[in-house]
């Protein structure tokens, strides 16, 4: 007779999941403001998972050496920015072989043609050119079902480009649990509408990027913080010189403004009033300096990080246990409920 499992668990505080590639050397201000941010939030909240996902990472090509710097950079980085590892768990994907095998189990579950509605893959994609997209690039949502159930998450915590996604996994969590009894959490998305989409500082009809955004519209917050500076004076606006919030109407200088309000914590309306009758050049000035002075030590405390590989090893590893406690609890609780030969050790 297959074991009876007991249902997974729940935890005592609601979870929260996410994760950031490492795909560029330095995390953008859109990374920043529209997920890390809320992920150092929810720390207070909830029970939250937070991972640097390499899996994903080489759905694009990628060089070996390189994507090791990368991952160790972006965990660095997510200490920078004030994940605190006695409050959440930090961990790498591939440090958890769940993820990759929960990934097929939801692979088997979705419709090609589902999958095949995916904007993010459309797009990326097309950007390669569809002959040199990879079959992992095209299932990469299915993988981040994978990592979303895998903890049972209930909030899931990214900016506008991916609540697709998080439909997908609503949508596959529903199947699974009507076909096979109750099993996984359907999770919700926690996209905070202000700072949902950040777009380039040199077109503002695009989200800023990694992938999508030149040099100049891209706020990497390893940059030296003059050029940073450079990057928000030269910002595209428009040709009226009113200080108006508008999105419709003024992309550009709404984005700046979304930007300085998120960083300083002072109301947009408070800020139109500060700045009426003023030009566009005080506001660039001002930002310029509030952004300066926001990277200024987050660049300084990635290093720190970095100058102690011990201690960030030690943290990844901590993570990966507890990660692997909860995904390997999941996962054998998803085969059994599939049906698989449980193996006898
Ligand atoms: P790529 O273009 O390669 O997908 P990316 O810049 O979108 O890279 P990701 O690692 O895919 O970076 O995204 C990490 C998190 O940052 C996700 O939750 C994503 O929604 C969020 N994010 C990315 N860009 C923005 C943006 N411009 N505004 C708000 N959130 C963003
Ligand atoms: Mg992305």
């Amino acid at each position: 007779m297959a074991p009876d499992r007991p249902p997974v668990a729940a935890p005592l505080r609601p979870r929260a999941l996410s994760g950031i590639q490492p795909t560029a050397g330095s995390f953008h201000l859109g990374n920043y403001l529209g997920a890390i941010r809320q992920y150092v939030a929810l720390q207070e909240t909830h029970d939250a998972f937070y991972m640097v996902v390499d899996l994903h990472a080489i759905t694009v090509p990628q060089d070996p050496a390189e994507l090791r710097a990368n991952t160790r950079l972006a965990a660095a980085q997510l200490l920078a920015a004030g994940l605190d590892p006695e409050r959440c768990t930090l961990f790498i994907q591939s440090h958890v072989p769940e993820h990759a095998q929960l990934g097929w189990v939801m692979n088997c579950l979705t419709g090609f043609g589902e999958a095949s509605r995916m904007t993010q893959f459309k797009d990326k994609s097309a950007k390669q050119g569809a002959d040199r997209a990879t079959v992992g690039l095209f299932t990469y949502p299915v993988l981040q079902v994978a990592d979303i159930l895998l903890y049972q998450a209930d909030a899931v915590p990214v900016g506008e480009d991916q609540r697709q996604h998080i439909e997908l996994t609503r949508d596959l969590a529903e199947r699974f649990n009507t076909r096979f009894g109750d099993t996984f959490t359907i999770p919700a998305p926690h996209i905070v509408k202000e700072v949902a989409k950040i777009y380039d500082l040199q077109d503002p009809a695009i989200k800023m990027s990694k992938s999508a955004s030149t040099p100049k519209g891209l706020i990497n917050l390893l940059d030296e913080p003059k050029t940073t500076a450079k990057k928000v004076k030269s910002a595209v606006t428009d040709t009226d010189t009113v200080i108006r919030f508008d999105p419709v109407d003024k992309p550009g200088v709404s984005n700046l403004l979304t930007i300085y309000s998120t960083l300083t914590g002072k109301a947009i309306a408070d800020l139109e009033k500060e700045y009426e009758g003023r030009m566009y050049g005080a506001l660039k000035t001002d930002l310029a300096e509030v952004m300066v002075e926001f990277v200024t030590p987050f660049r300084t405390r990635t290093q720190e990080y970095l100058d102690d590989p011990g201690t960030l090893d030690s943290i990844l590893a901590k993570g990966a246990e507890k990660a692997r406690a909860v995904a390997a609890e999941t996962l054998a609780t998803t085969f059994d409920r599939m049906g698989f030969l449980p193996a006898k050790h």
